[in-house]
């Protein structure tokens, strides 16, 4: 069946979008080497969270390809991502209890079939070996935060997020595509420490800095 799906949809490379060759996984040896990762730790101004950490930089390759991720049904980046996103996350040397995402509007989930954000929380947590599990829950309807400042996109997610489990004590990892200022993982952090959580950290595929 793989085989059969394979010559139908050879595989391509997540970056460049050119056919891979048999050696090359997920991307291709060009892109590979040419590969910008965010490195250091991402730091927005006084959010909710201790830090943020981000494969890539939201820019060139890596943009075109989070948001064929995220609006275009390439729902199969999620391996790649996640893949980049766990090594870091190995790599920073933090122990997480649980893995959580951003919560996503449902008819938008309905519509694409996936909800990207908690794709990549469950492929991370399969590499990583954190559970997953969705913990946080839109309590209102919020405007697409494309396009909007800073401030509005901090008021358009205020208060906007509700939380069930049991986080007390426990450091909780927030699972994401893009980090933008942060609004959306501060309120989340925001949410998941008002419940109890000790420690909230953030692992983005892309971030802008
Ligand atoms: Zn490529």
């Amino acid at each position: 069946m793989n085989r059969i799906l394979a010559l139908l949809f050879p595989p391509k490379c997540v970056f460049c979008q050119k056919l891979l060759k048999e050696n090359e996984e997920h991307i291709c040896d060009g892109c590979k080497k040419s590969l910008k990762y965010c490195g250091a730790p991402y730091a927005a101004k006084k959010p909710y969270y201790e830090k943020a950490y981000a494969a890539f930089h939201y820019s060139g390759a890596a943009r075109s390809a989070i948001l064929r991720y995220k609006f275009y049904g390439f729902k199969s980046y999620a391996d790649y991502f996640a893949g980049e996103m766990a090594d870091i996350w190995e790599n920073a040397g933090i122990k997480a209890d649980l893995i959580v995402s951003p919560p996503s509007s449902r008819i938008k989930v309905f519509k694409k079939g996936y909800d990207h954000a908690f794709l990549l929380a469950k492929r991370v947590s399969e590499k990583t070996g954190v559970p997953a599990g969705k913990a946080l829950f839109k309590t209102r309807r919020t405007k697409p935060m494309y396009g909007l400042a800073p401030a509005e996109r901090r008021a358009n997610v205020s208060d906007s997020i509700g939380f069930k489990g049991d986080v007390s004590n426990k450091t909780v990892l927030i699972v994401d595509d893009i980090l933008t200022t942060g609004a959306t993982a501060s309120e989340c952090a925001r949410t998941l420490k008002n419940n109890g959580a000790k420690e909230v950290y953030v692992l983005a595929a892309t971030a802008k800095k």
